[in-house]
């Protein structure tokens, strides 16, 4: 399936074709359609297999084509496992975004609470972030988690790993009040743990597991 083919706005069809994408990816294909109309996702499907666009397309969609529900604090917020994971999820929405009005800033661990916070009242649309320092934002109240829409987990079977579980309840819990959508995305199939998270946050989720046997 194309990229072409989705009913998707249609700067992010232009995007792709920038970058000589064509065809999705088989996790692109199949979370895609299911994220567009609305739906939770559980998603597993090893690394390299193109997640990242699996969830910003149909991200940045929502954003570039409804209004938001609440005037106060991000739409869209992204937890990633790691420093590095962050900033390369990040680098890829900076990439969907440049030219759009949508605004997105990046909450990392080790760096400075209170530049955060200052980025934080220039209330960006999507927070990309390390689960952790979210918390910590979380805690002292530097922004409002009640405009929340979207809530994505990448790689959530490594934030388990690292011992994320109840920070992400945390988060969940304080982003519940407008989540529309929660994304969960793990590169193992069969995670015990990845699925009690799932059963706890999740909403009639779309399971989708690219690479079981069949
Ligand atoms: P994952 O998160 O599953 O490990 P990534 O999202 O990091 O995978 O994608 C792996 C690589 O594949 C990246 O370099 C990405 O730009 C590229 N990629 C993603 N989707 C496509 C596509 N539809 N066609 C070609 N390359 C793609
Ligand atoms: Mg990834």
């Amino acid at each position: 399936m194309r990229f072409a083919e989705l009913t998707m706005h249609k700067r992010l069809k232009e995007a792709m074709a920038h970058l000589d994408y064509t065809e999705m990816t088989e996790v692109q294909a199949q979370t895609i359609p299911y994220a567009l109309i609305g739906r939770d996702l559980a998603v597993a499907s090893k690394t390299g297999s193109g997640k990242t666009l699996a969830y910003l397309l149909p991200l940045m969609h929502r954003l570039l084509t409804s209004r938001a529900l609440s005037t106060r604090g991000p739409r869209a917020l992204i937890l990633a496992p790691t420093r590095e994971l962050a900033k390369q999820v990040y680098a890829q929405l900076r990439f969907l975004v440049a030219g759009t009005q949508v605004h997105c800033s990046l909450v990392l661990g080790g760096e400075n609470f209170n530049d955060q916070i200052k980025a934080l009242r220039k209330t960006p649309e999507i927070l990309v972030a390390t689960p952790g320092r979210l918390l910590n934002h979380l805690t002292a109240r530097s922004f409002l988690f009640d405009g929340v829409e979207i809530l994505v987990l990448d790689e959530a079977d490594r934030m388990l790993d690292l011992g994320f579980a109840d920070a992400l309840k945390a988060i969940h819990s304080a982003a519940s009040h407008r989540l529309r959508q929660t994304w969960l995305f793990s590169a193992t199939l069969n995670n015990q743990s990845v699925e009690m998270l799932s059963g706890y946050i999740l909403k009639a989720p779309q399971s989708i597991s690219i690479g079981e046997m069949h």
